[in-house]
C-alpha cells in the first residue's frame, strides 16, 4: 500500500485558522504565525511554535503499490458513479470533510478497471 495525500492542510488553535500546502514548496502561515504547512502533495511538514496548538485537517488515501495517481475534473464525473475514463461502474468514491468542501463533498475517486485514483483538481473549499 501507498499513501496518497490529497490535500495537506491544518488548523491553527490560536488564531483558528486553517492554511493548506498546495504544492511541494508552498509553505503557508497562518496569520498569527504560530503555525505553517508545507510539502502539498509529497510530504507533510508542519512548522510549530507549541506542537499542541494545532490539528491535522489532511486528507490520505491509501491505494495498493500498482494503482497510479491521475487528476481529473469534478465537472467530468458522471454522478451514476461511474468511471469518467474508461466508463465502468468498478469504482469507489472518497468522500471529504463536509465542513470544508463546497457543493460535492468528493476528493476523488478509485477506478479499479484503470487501477487509477483520480483525484479531483478542481476541488472547492470553503
Ligand atoms: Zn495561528
Ligand atoms: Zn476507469
Amino acid at each position: 500500500m501507498k499513501s496518497i495525500i490529497v490535500i495537506n492542510r491544518a488548523r491553527c488553535n490560536n488564531c483558528n485558522e486553517i492554511i493548506k500546502s498546495l504544492s511541494v514548496h508552498d509553505l503557508k502561515w497562518c496569520k498569527c504565525h504560530q503555525l505553517a504547512v508545507d510539502g502539498g502533495n509529497c510530504y507533510i511538514r508542519r512548522v510549530v511554535e507549541n506542537e499542541n496548538n494545532y490539528i491535522d485537517l489532511n486528507e490520505i488515501i491509501n491505494i495498493e503499490n500498482e494503482y497510479k495517481v491521475d487528476r481529473v475534473n469534478l465537472g467530468q464525473l458522471d454522478f451514476k458513479e461511474k468511471c469518467c475514463i474508461c466508463n465502468s461502474i468498478d469504482v469507489h468514491l472518497y468522500k471529504g470533510d463536509g465542513k470544508y468542501i463546497e457543493g460535492y463533498d468528493i476528493l476523488g475517486y478509485i477506478c479499479h478497471a484503470c487501477k487509477c485514483l483520480y483525484i479531483f483538481n478542481d476541488i472547492k473549499f470553503k
